[in-house]
């Protein structure tokens, strides 16, 4: 559907519960894949290289008896530049200000630092946790039996444990009970057809950023910010310009590659993806600009579009 197309806010029936779930965990864990299957569209991006996720991002499930909504936050890890504060600021806000929280872990590997962690800022608050190891699809044996490290970190907690994979969906009806289980009566936040409170402009720009991380790998880490600039809609086609912001020059000659091949092929993957966004035509032209150290200007991440929260 069209975001813009917002229907009115209709009464939801008697004992409708609903709530806010910050689905929390370190980068990789599965936490776009999860939101993502659960409202049944892509909204956020995910990759096999962290930390992709950025803004904070809501993803909305309604049901005839409940409506949740999903807050995925930036994995939480040590800061490194002023960005990697901004992140983990926002990861603490969205802690805070959730009815429920979801600890995602990725349980086909044995808990780590960066589980540990998060338990630990989990200690001593009073909104319910809920912990959910992901990608049970690979994990090496069937056993119940939790994995040592797993049972180490929930030692002290009273955490109802659910297992699922975000990819297969296997286990995610049980964690979707679990989760209306939690939430208390409640309201419709957002109209029942809405599956994100992002404009199609933020979503857009994130399906180009994620076929830069996937296509250029390593080699054009995150310090790459992506504005879309003009949104022109005619009646057979939708055009796109949007600009890609990086640090160095260096950066700008990967992302344009030879004769600009690597350019061609983001924006042709990442206009395929918004086609299914907007399901219609899209025409889309990429601009690669250079703007040195942006991620050291919080001013500078404000403008192109990300919230530095206070
Ligand atoms: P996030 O950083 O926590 O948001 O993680 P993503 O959702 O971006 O996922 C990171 C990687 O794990 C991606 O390559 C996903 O395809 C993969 N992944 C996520 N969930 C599962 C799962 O249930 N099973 C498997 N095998 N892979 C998964
Ligand atoms: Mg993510």
């Amino acid at each position: 559907m069209n975001i813009s197309d917002i229907t009115p806010i209709p009464t939801p029936p008697a004992g409708f519960k609903s709530g806010f779930i910050g689905i929390i965990g370190r980068p990789n864990v599965g936490k776009s894949t999860l939101m993502n299957y659960l409202v049944g569209q892509k909204i956020a991006i995910t990759s096999p290289v962290a930390q992709t996720t950025r803004n904070r991002l809501r993803g909305i499930l309604t049901t005839p008896e409940a409506q949740l909504i999903f807050v995925d936050t930036p994995g939480i890890h040590k800061p490194h530049h002023q960005l990697g504060e901004v992140l983990v600021q926002n990861a603490q806000i969205a802690i805070r200000s959730v009815d429920v929280i979801l600890f995602v872990v990725d349980a086909s590997v044995p808990a780590g630092g960066g589980d540990r962690y998060i338990a630990e800022l989990l200690n001593n608050i009073e909104t319910p946790v809920i912990l959910g190891l992901n990608k049970i699809d690979q994990q090496p044996s069937e056993s119940e039996q939790l994995d040592e490290s797993y049972q180490q970190l929930i030692a002290g907690h009273k955490w109802p444990i659910v297992k699922f994979s975000a990819i297969t969906g296997t286990g995610l009806d049980t964690l979707q009970t679990l989760l209306i289980d939690h939430l208390e009566a409640g309201p419709y936040y957002y109209p029942p057809d809405l599956v994100t409170d992002q404009p199609e402009r933020f979503i857009m720009g994130e399906l180009i950023r994620e076929q830069i991380l996937l296509l250029t790998r390593e080699e054009v880490p995150h310090s790459v910010a992506v504005v879309i600039d003009i949104v022109e809609e005619t009646p057979k086609i939708t055009r796109i310009l949007a600009t890609i912001h990086v640090e160095r020059d260096s950066q700008k000659g990967i992302l344009i590659g030879k004769g600009g091949s690597m350019l061609k092929e983001i924006g042709s993957a990442a206009r395929e993806q918004m086609q299914k966004l907007i399901d219609g035509k899209v025409y889309l032209e990429l601009f690669v600009k250079v703007q040195p150290k942006w991620r050291q200007s919080r001013q500078h991440l404000a403008d192109l579009g990300y919230r530095v929260e206070e």
